[in-house]
């Protein structure tokens, strides 16, 4: 058995969230936004508690409520990423900043 696709956990996030009542109503994008960065906010939280299990555990937190609204917007946030990446590798060193 191989390892989900990217496209899968969005599948799944959403598929938990949604199967929790998330979504009865249409989500405020702005809001589902914030919640996502509540939890990087928990994330560094727990790096300065060097509390290692909850810091994994956050970021996980941040990522599941990343794919459960790309997921609910329907975007397909593998081929995003993948297109992202393919214009960062052709950004020059730095971005051409001098620092
Ligand atoms: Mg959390």
């Amino acid at each position: 058995m191989s390892a989900p696709t990217i496209k899968e956990m969005t599948e799944l996030c959403h598929a938990i969230a949604k199967s929790k009542g998330f979504w009865d109503k249409p989500r405020n994008t702005g809001e589902a936004l914030m919640l996502v960065v509540t939890e990087l906010a928990e994330a560094m939280e727990a790096h300065r508690k060097q509390d290692d299990a909850n810091f994994k555990e956050e970021l996980a937190d941040t990522f599941i409520r990343l794919f459960d609204l790309c997921g609910g917007m329907g975007i397909d946030i593998e081929a995003e990423i993948l297109k992202k990446c393919d214009k960062n590798k052709l950004r020059p060193y730095k971005h051409g900043k001098i620092c």
